[in-house]
């Protein structure tokens, strides 16, 4: 290994989703049959009013504030207060360029120590490794709703003793799909404790049955929150996101914003004028659809993989399942994942990704493999969903799932 680069990122490996996207598309472009059930990405078009406003602002060429524009911070701070209740003001706000960057520099900043439940989103644990950010595990069960327990949060914190630490949670969840029941309980523990929590947003919006729930509205002077428009807006490749700082966290808030200023500078400004309108205008009809779709598509999988074989927790939010695999042979959850998409093309990325211990046989299971537009042109308010629309319009996770049951069956 080159002394020239630092141990701790020479040990890193590129994140496991864009890989797999990449993998997904070269067996695509060799003429392989693909499942993509790894990337999770959303399915729906991002709103033509949104995409006519870039449109128009594409000549804007000077620099915007390195905040981000007072106008888009100030649109931001109204939705998070008409979804959370707190008052997170334009000023405590930052534009990113995606939601994983803001991240990143809290990493850079934060002097401390983190907790993850796992399951975690793939990026927290090597992001807070390239900042040395020391990381202990919370290992949470299906019981529990993939969630930890104040209990074992407590205990988690009185392990670690009197340092500085920074709670990450995500719901709805990545890679789970559950949703937190138990916010009220952690935010608790939290403000007990003292310690801070990053509530990562980026799925609230995609909550199906309750409202947007978030736990800074018991806790908001501990809470920060990431969000963006790259999931609920289906713009993830358009790199838009916000990260807000709770009222009292001044320095944190300079610290972020001279990082911001001394890497990417502001993000770029049509994108700026354009996410104005994502967060002014009304899209409460397209989320509506869109959850609704989401939510039919991840029922049919649940219901049609769920067996004596297969542990899985009903869908709640986002776009994802995490099944877990019984009497499995395999040594590790990635070895049974390369079974399962050289046996039957598809794609899932291991439980191990996502803080496991190798050896559980969980996975991944995105439920996004299809054409959201034609969809959601298929879709009325007036008309019942159900289990047709799926097979019409969902046609390759319905295969998909079936080779997933017919693989199980071999366990
Ligand atoms: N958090 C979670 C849980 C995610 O799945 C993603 C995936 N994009 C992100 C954060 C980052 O989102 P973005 O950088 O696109 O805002
Ligand atoms: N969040 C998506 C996923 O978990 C992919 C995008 C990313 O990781 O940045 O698959």
């Amino acid at each position: 290994m080159d002394d020239d680069i630092k141990k701790n990122i020479a040990n890193l490996k590129p994140s496991a989703t864009l890989a797999i996207n990449e993998k997904i598309k070269q067996l695509l472009k060799d003429g392989k049959k693909v499942f993509n059930f790894g990337f999770g990405q959303s399915p729906f078009p991002i709103p033509e009013k949104i995409v006519s406003v870039l449109r128009d602002n594409a000549h804007k060429k000077d620099y915007l504030p390195m905040q981000g524009l007072p106008e888009l911070r100030e649109a931001i701070s109204k939705y998070l207060l008409k979804r959370t209740g707190v008052d997170y003001k334009k000023e405590n706000i930052i534009i990113t360029p995606g939601s994983k960057e803001a991240m990143l520099l809290m990493h850079v900043v934060f002097n401390g120590e983190i907790i993850l439940p796992a399951p975690s989103w793939v990026s927290y644990e090597p992001q807070a490794e390239i900042a040395k950010n020391k990381v202990h595990w919370i290992e949470t069960t299906l019981d529990n709703n993939w969630f930890p327990t104040a209990k074992q949060l407590e205990d988690k914190i009185n392990s670690i003793g009197k340092k500085n630490i920074i709670l990450i949670l995500n719901s709805p969840n990545n890679p789970s799909g559950s949703v937190c029941n138990n916010l009220n309980q952690i935010a608790n523990v939290a403000k007990h404790n003292n310690i801070k929590i990053l509530s990562d947003e980026i799925y609230t919006d995609l909550t199906f049955d309750k409202n947007y729930e978030s736990i800074s509205k018991f806790c908001p002077e501990n809470t920060f929150i990431s969000g963006g428009l790259s999931k609920w807006c289906g713009a993830g490749g358009w790199r838009l996101g916000f990260f807000a700082v709770p009222n009292g966290q001044k320095d944190f808030l300079n610290a972020l914003k001279t990082l911001a200023s001394e890497s990417y500078s502001t993000v770029n400004s049509p994108l700026q004028f354009a996410a104005v309108e994502a967060y002014k205008g009304d899209y409460s009809d397209y989320l509506n659809k869109t959850r609704s779709i989401l939510k039919l598509v991840g029922n049919y999988v649940f219901n049609n993989l769920k067996s004596n074989k297969i542990l899985i927790n009903p869908p709640k939010g986002a776009f994802y399942l995490m099944p877990e695999f019984l009497n499995s042979k395999f040594s590790s959850s990635a070895e049974m994942c390369d079974d399962i998409i050289n046996k039957t093309g598809v794609a899932l990325l291991p439980g191990s990704d996502f803080g496991f211990k190798s050896k559980k046989m969980l996975a991944r299971l995105s439920y996004t493999d299809f054409d959201g537009d034609i969809f959601l042109k298929n879709i009325n308010s007036g008309k019942k969903l159900d289990d047709d629309l799926v097979k019409k319009y969902a046609p390759n996770v319905v295969e998909g799932t079936n080779k997933l049951v017919e693989w199980s069956k071999t366990l």
